[in-house]
């Protein structure tokens, strides 16, 4: 049995768009050297260096970027799959762009990335004080689950799912995070962290295919941290036992931490 520690970026090792802490970049960076660590998160490539930096990326075994649709090795890319938007959709990506009721536009609403479209009301021109106020407004008005309800009703072999805290991942159904396990055995168990397990989140899917191993639903990364030094104390403490992360998945469920979580899946204590 091999134990593989895979990683959700925004939200679970970093704030929300924002760089990794210095502290806990280094500490992860260790922790990678010495176990099989994943990352696998909405954002491109560029973005996801500039968010957790040069010596985390090269310390980790693989980073799925875009969803799994671009998939990068010690920066090489050894995998991509495009996705073509169709154009009725991108022509209600951008009614929406004009009927939102959200004042405020800050350019690059509908980016195109390898395998995916992001779209964002707001845009991803948006300061962080901007995004904080969509943040808020969509909290009331609901509008990304409206959005991602109607295209997911609307384009039957694609998928709208809510990422990041502004914006939609829309793809061809089934290339989500879900997709990277084509490339686990069934001798690989995977220890899953991310900060969207709740139903139309971006880590649901994989969360949900992941039936043989364990997610964990991260309130944020300080929270991913807190549970990794515990796996790294068990493991150093004490060398003859082997269940450390399984330990701290235990545990964790028995506090109840984990709010309302169905068996192997959270709900409800993702990032606000
Ligand atoms: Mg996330």
């Amino acid at each position: 049995m091999i134990k593989n520690y895979v990683f959700d970026v925004d939200g679970t090792l970093t704030p929300s768009r924002q760089r990794i802490d210095p502290e806990f970049a280094q500490w992860f960076t260790k922790f990678a050297e010495t176990h099989n660590v994943f990352l696998v998160t909405g954002s491109d490539y560029p973005k996801t260096l500039e968010q957790v930096g040069h010596d985390v990326m090269m310390s980790v075994r693989r980073v799925y970027n875009c969803s799994g649709n671009d998939v990068w090795e010690k920066g090489v890319n050894i995998r991509r799959k495009e996705f073509m938007l169709p154009h009725d959709l991108e022509k209600f990506m951008y009614d929406w762009l004009q009927a939102s009721k959200f004042p405020l536009r800050t350019g690059t609403h509908v980016e195109k990335r390898p395998g995916t479209v992001n779209f964002s009301i707001v845009g991803r021109g948006a300061s962080l004080e901007e995004r904080q106020e969509y943040v808020q407004w969509d909290k009331h008005n609901r509008e990304r689950e409206t959005i991602a309800y109607q295209i997911n009703e609307g384009w039957d072999d694609i998928t709208a799912a809510i990422g990041g805290e502004t914006g939609l991942d829309i793809f061809q159904t089934g290339c989500d995070k879900s997709q990277i396990l084509v490339d686990f055995t069934p001798n690989d168990v995977i220890y899953f962290f991310g900060d969207a397990m709740f139903e139309g989140g971006n880590d649901w899917p994989l969360a949900q295919a992941n039936v043989k191993g364990k997610n964990f639903p991260i309130a944020g990364w300080e929270h991913t941290w807190e549970i990794l030094k515990t796996v790294w104390d068990e493991e150093h403490d004490n060398a003859s036992t082997s269940w450390n992360v399984d330990n701290q998945y235990k545990k964790a469920k028995g506090k109840e931490i984990y709010g309302k979580a169905t068996p192997e899946v959270g709900g409800g204590l993702a990032a606000t």
